[in-house]
């Protein structure tokens, strides 16, 4: 026992060799469990700081949620959105795409030769699904050349985001306006209803200017 506590004080710091000679060598002991008391209120004081730095900077923390975003609902009225980043394919297969988003040939009499969408292709009756959480603020039979249409708010972080999914089959129709869905709950099922040439989902995608972007390469980037 005697080696080894002259081991100990030969490998410690001077310090510890200096106050072994002390009255009470073992104050020395304690020493370091007063640095760690000492932590405690250094840490409160690190968080007192992040929240002061928060309020002046006007913005919001990474734990704090940001306000909600609130959907005119038809019928129903203002819904607040939950905001969301989680984020899924719409439908299974989902690399099985006919059209991209753009200028294309019309594929249709009626067809825009600007695809303001994008097909997939998953086969017929494929459940299509909500890319994620958020508020069903159109649910119709007759979308005119939609089809059978679904169209979905979501607070993708702070940002509102619709989703619109097209051409599902009759009677396939899964929520009502109003309701809150969740990323990867069923709307409908994939069908040619309205201006269609063949099964698939028509899905546009669009922000609070309503001008439709690439939904493809949107889904792509977020997509886990
Ligand atoms: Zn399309």
């Amino acid at each position: 026992m005697t080696f080894v506590g002259g081991m100990m004080i030969s490998t410690g710091l001077p310090a510890l060799a200096v106050t072994a000679n002390e009255a009470e060598p073992r104050a020395s002991v304690y020493a370091p469990v007063e640095d760690s008391i000492s932590y405690e209120p250094q840490h409160l004081a690190v968080s007192g700081e992040a929240e002061v730095k928060t309020l002046s900077a006007g913005g919001y923390s990474v734990e704090a949620a940001p306000p909600p975003i609130v959907s005119e609902v038809a019928g129903v009225g203002s819904v607040s959105v939950v905001k969301s980043g989680l984020v899924v394919w719409p439908v299974v297969s989902w690399e099985k795409r006919a059209s991209g988003f753009g200028p294309r040939e019309a594929p249709c009499g009626g067809c825009s030769t600007f695809h303001d969408g994008i097909d997939f292709n998953p086969g017929n009756g494929t459940p299509v699904m909500s890319i994620a959480d958020g508020v069903v603020v159109l649910a119709t039979e007759n979308g005119g050349g939609l089809g059978v249409n679904v169209e979905v708010q979501h607070n993708i972080d702070g940002e509102l985001i619709t989703s619109s999914y097209a051409h599902m089959q009759y009677g396939s129709l899964a929520v009502s306006v109003g309701d809150q869905v969740t990323a990867g709950q069923q709307l409908g099922l994939v069908g040619s209803t309205g201006q269609s040439t063949g099964p698939h989902l028509h899905l546009e995608m669009f922000g609070a200017d309503g001008v439709r972007f690439d939904g493809f390469a949107w889904l792509s980037a977020r997509v886990g």
